[in-house]
């Protein structure tokens, strides 16, 4: 297995750039999501349409993640009240970070696009939402990504170190930068088809 090493992110602009510690395929999971979350996400923030491909996720625990510049562009939408927050760069709109509204569930999905070298988080090991020809979804890797998300969750729990987020005030429980919880039917909108 290759060693860990710290790996650089950056937001396409570079304002926003960090690090995420003893990055190796054995601390996170590297996967694809092709959801319609992902997908408007995207579109919202005016990037490149990744339709029909995924977009690349890298998720791991946020304590390995540290913002070391631009950390005042980190802004962030989620799509209502209840669903995950998108973090993202306010500086040129690129997609960084996904992560559940309570900082007690210590999981981030890192856009891979914000890596400059994807090569240590190792090979594609799960896919979500891959569409079929009979207009379904499927998935790959489901059960074994949702696995060691839930462990990796349990264990920073036990250790205490879900306190070591850059994403929440964690004595309130509050995210580092106000939430802009996007209007009903914004998603719709942005996945219309163009007419
Ligand atoms: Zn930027
Ligand atoms: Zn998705």
């Amino acid at each position: 297995m290759a060693a860990a090493r710290d790996l650089a992110f950056a937001c396409n602009c570079g304002k926003l750039g960090g690090t995420l510690r003893g990055a190796a395929p054995n601390v996170g999971t590297h996967a694809e999501c092709s959801c319609r979350d992902c997908r408007a996400a995207e579109l919202h923030l005016g990037q490149p349409d990744p339709a029909p491909g995924p977009v690349g996720i890298f998720q791991t625990t946020p304590d390995r993640v540290t913002i070391t510049k631009g950390a005042d562009e980190l802004a962030v939408f989620s799509f209502g009240d209840k669903n995950l927050l998108r973090w993202h760069a306010a500086c040129c709109g690129t997609a960084l970070f996904n992560t559940p509204r309570n900082p007690k569930l210590s999981f981030v999905g890192i856009r891979t696009n914000s890596f400059a070298d994807t090569a240590p988080l190792g090979p594609v090991v799960a896919q979500g939402f891959i569409p079929t020809k009979n207009g379904k979804t499927r998935h790959k890797g489901l059960l074994r990504m949702i696995g060691s998300a839930l462990s990796r969750i349990a264990m920073q729990r036990l250790t205490g170190r879900w306190k070591n987020t850059p994403f929440f005030d964690t004595n309130s429980a509050t995210p580092v930068s106000p939430v802009t919880v996007l209007p009903q039917g914004t998603r719709k909108a942005l996945l219309a088809p163009a007419s």
